[in-house]
């Protein structure tokens, strides 16, 4: 009989607390694959700040092409102090972003029962929502540069790309997220288009126009400011949430914080594109799923992270490698896990029990 083939995953532990959390969401997986239609198979790749402080190498063409012919990426953080900023950053993550076109952010906001809010009178009915990111555009591409660098007349430009094919296609993901999710039929689209008058004035345009298309579909533009504000006063009243990727960047670490802390907010970084439309040659990978946090360096090495957040990258990848059965599985257990009032400190977002009793405890409800 012919072998199953098996999805292969690329896994980046990376820096800080990456590898504490991954060690917790590969448990988790490997507790799961009997659900499994197809076995995993992952190869781990040294990416980060320790071989970059050695070699000076961040993500080698040999490591790139093995992603490219993966079927997802599974990451936890890169960073470290002792690298300046956004050379892992550009070099690692926004380039797997850019490189395979990986243009939807998804970023659940959702407050399970028995984690902790910050707000006043809000609960899991109140806090419910996704936030759709567009992740290939905005001034995320590096376009600019600097002129008299370290002189007082320093010119510093950043350029903000915002072109109508990507505002398209990221609306017309949020729309079909929206109608899919069939929760409050309403998608609210977040902006600057008061200030930015030509770069989201394209976004509010392109937002009328395919809204048309979604007639079930309730639709409301509002300023980056309020929504903030809202996130904070009427959470509930969010539904499917589609901005541009600064914006979305920003807003979902305040939705993150509303929906139990970082350490339980996870997120996936896909495309939809049929094969043919793929940028890369051999390009099989649509996907790298990541907790939200970064490698958190203050509390590294010491036991104390939450591997929530990796273990819920972990179940969004499965559901999109079609394997919804284990992917539920992850989803009820780590929902009984916080239900449990265990793993908490009390009123608060930090962890009572250490990061291994944390992942042992989600095992124990599969
Ligand atoms: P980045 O710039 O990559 O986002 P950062 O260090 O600025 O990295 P994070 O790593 O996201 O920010 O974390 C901010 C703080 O939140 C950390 O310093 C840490 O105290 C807390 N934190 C983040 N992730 C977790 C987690 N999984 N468990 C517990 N606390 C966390």
């Amino acid at each position: 009989m012919a072998k199953i083939q098996a999805h292969r995953i690329s896994v980046i532990a990376g820096d800080g607390i990456g590898p504490e959390v991954i060690r917790e969401g590969l448990k988790v997986l490997n507790k799961v694959s009997k659900k499994l239609k197809r076995p995993l198979e992952f190869e781990h790749l040294e990416v980060g700040a320790a071989r970059w402080l050695r070699t000076k190498e961040t993500l080698t063409e040999k490591e790139m092409e093995t992603i490219i012919a993966s079927d997802a990426v599974y990451l936890g953080a890169v960073g470290d102090p002792k690298v300046p900023p956004g050379i892992l950053e550009r070099d690692v993550l926004l380039k797997i972003r850019f490189e395979l076109d990986l243009y939807i952010n998804l970023r659940p906001c959702v407050l399970l029962e028995g984690a902790f809010t910050p707000l006043k009178n809000k609960g899991s009915s109140d806090i419910n929502f996704i936030v759709v990111r567009e992740n290939s555009e905005s001034v995320y591409t590096g376009l600019g540069g600097v002129f008299k660098r370290g002189t007082p007349d320093e010119v510093a430009i950043q350029e903000d790309i915002n072109t109508r094919k990507g505002v398209d296609r990221i609306l017309d993901y949020a729309f079909e997220v929206c109608e899919a999710r069939k929760n409050k039929n309403q998608i609210t689209m977040v902006d600057k288009a008061n200030v930015l008058t030509h770069a989201h004035g394209l976004w509010r345009r392109a937002f009328e126009e395919m809204g048309k298309s979604y007639p079930r579909i309730k639709r409301n533009a509002t300023y980056v400011d309020a929504a903030a504000m809202d996130f904070v006063r009427r959470p509930e009243m969010f539904d499917v949430v589609v901005t541009n990727n600064i914006f979305g960047d920003i807003l979902t670490d305040l939705g993150a914080i509303i929906s139990g802390g970082l350490g339980l907010a996870a997120s996936a970084n896909i495309n939809d594109l049929p094969s043919p439309d793929l940028p890369k040659k051999g390009q099989v990978c649509r996907g790298l799923f990541e907790p939200i946090h970064g490698s958190a360096p203050d509390i590294a090495g010491r036991n104390l992270a939450n591997p929530i957040a990796a273990i819920m990258a972990a179940k969004m990848m499965l559901d999109h490698l079609s394997e919804t059965e284990a992917a539920s599985a992850i989803d009820k257990a780590v929902r009984k896990t916080v239900a449990g009032g265990k793993i908490f400190k009390k009123d608060s977002p930090d962890l009572a029990v250490s990061t291994h009793e944390a992942g042992d405890q989600v095992c124990s409800y599969l």
